[in-house]
C-alpha cells in the first residue's frame, strides 16, 4: 500500500521511507506507491501526485524529519506539509 500508515507508533531506526525528488514541488518528497494505468508499480509525490522517476532514496525517520516531515504530534503552529493526518497517516491527495 502507501507505506505511510505506520508513522506513529513503533517507529524505529530500522524503518525507512522512500524519498525522491519531485520537480513540481522542487524538493525531495515522501513517495507513495500506486499502480499506474499500465499496471506497473510507480512512485508518486505525496503532495502533488506527480510521477517520480528513478529509484527513491530510502531514509530513516530522523532523516525524513530533517526535510520537513514530522512524526507523532505535529509541531506547534502547524505548518509542515499541512496534511492534517486525520485518522492515520499522511494521505493528502489534493
Ligand atoms: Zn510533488
Amino acid at each position: 500500500m502507501i507505506g505511510v500508515t505506520a508513522m506513529r507508533d513503533d517507529l524505529t531506526d530500522s524503518t525507512s521511507f522512500p524519498v525522491a525528488r519531485c520537480e513540481r514541488c522542487g524538493k525531495s518528497v515522501l513517495a507513495y506507491v500506486a499502480l499506474a494505468p499500465d499496471g506497473a508499480e510507480r512512485r508518486f509525490c505525496t503532495h502533488c501526485d506527480t510521477l517520480l522517476d528513478g529509484e527513491p532514496e530510502w531514509v530513516s525517520a530522523e532523516e525524513l524529519e530533517s526535510i520537513g516531515y514530522y512524526f507523532g504530534s505535529r509541531p506547534p503552529g502547524g505548518g509542515g506539509c499541512g496534511c492534517g493526518a486525520n485518522g492515520g497517516g499522511c494521505s493528502r491527495k489534493n
